[in-house]
């Protein structure tokens, strides 16, 4: 039997959110730091540990099948691959930045000014395709300082939070794209089985995340304005309790409405929450 290849960041934002993903799905592996391929004991998988950099090649050229890396990273090395799973972490926006001194208005006064970044390729088809043309600085690492040291006027870099902005005295001007980590594959690595199998296993591991499994407690006569609260898988279950008249629910509800959706339920009668993390959830 044959045996994947998965690529995955081997240090870094995404080293951890990746391995803690292939453990959910099931796959059985040593995560040693110095060692660059696991073998997974229980699937016919082998783990290799790399630099993001460098996976989009090596899972274009095939010498890894499948890989994990932030959508950045692929469009900047214009890679042939598969997308084959949006992960869900590791987001991110590739945006534009300006000292705080600065008052641009708008895109086109970027116009004959230099942005220093470590996205030539991204940043130079984004300004293409609003018809500036400013000078791009390719530069390989902390690209927040240069507008400080006088090497440019303005920088395109990754942000989350802003805080790396912030204290370099930038604020984001444009935003160029926005990104999170994929699953990516060999082209047509999507008809083989064995990834086939793989992805099931991760999507049923993203659907068990973005939702919980709630049992309440209702009155009987509460029941009809509880259950048009809850979509449920299917619809929910019921199952009477031992106090005439009460009734159990069990269902489960999506992660992003929680809060809202529990008041709603106390309000229409529901009593002694309980709320609990969800593993996996196959369809
Ligand atoms: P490597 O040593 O593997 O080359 P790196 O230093 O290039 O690592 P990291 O900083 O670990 O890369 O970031 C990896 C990925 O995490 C980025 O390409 C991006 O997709 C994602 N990411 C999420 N948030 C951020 C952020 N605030 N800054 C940078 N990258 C982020
Ligand atoms: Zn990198």
């Amino acid at each position: 039997m044959k045996t994947l290849k998965i690529a995955i960041q081997k240090s870094g934002r995404l080293n951890e959110k990746s391995v803690e993903l292939l453990k959910n799905c099931g796959l059985n592996f040593e995560n040693y730091k110095s060692s660059l391929i696991s073998p997974v004991s229980n699937f016919p998988l082998e783990i290799l540990f790399l630099r993001d950099d460098d996976i989009p090649e090596y899972v274009q050229d095939g010498i890894a099948d499948l890989g994990i890396v932030g959508e950045n990273v692929i469009q900047e090395t214009e890679v042939e691959v598969s997308y084959l799973q949006r992960l869900g972490f590791g987001r991110c926006s590739l945006k534009i930045a300006v000292p705080n001194t600065e008052n641009y208005k708008d895109l086109s006064e970027l116009h004959g000014k230099s942005i220093a970044t470590t996205y030539p390729v991204i940043l130079g088809k984004f300004l293409k395709s609003k018809g500036i043309q400013s000078e791009i600085r390719t530069i390989s690492g902390s690209v927040e300082i240069s507008p400080g040291l006088g090497l440019s006027d303005a920088i395109c870099d990754l942000v989350s939070t802003g805080g790396t902005l912030k204290s370099n005295g930038l604020k984001p001007f444009a935003d160029v794209m926005s990104s999170e980590a994929v699953l990516i594959g060999s082209k047509g690595s999507e008809n083989d089985d064995l990834i086939k199998e793989l992805i099931q296993r991760i999507q049923s591991v993203l659907r068990a995340k973005e939702t919980k499994y709630v049992v309440l407690n209702a009155p009987k006569a509460a029941l009809e304005a509880i259950t048009a609260l809850l979509p449920g898988v299917k619809s929910p279950s019921v199952v009477p309790l031992a106090e005439e008249g009460w009734v159990a629910v069990h269902t489960v509800i999506p992660e992003r409405d929680f809060w809202d959706r529990i008041s709603q339920l106390k309000q229409a009668g529901a009593q002694g929450i309980v709320v609990m993390p969800i593993e996996k959830i196959i369809l």
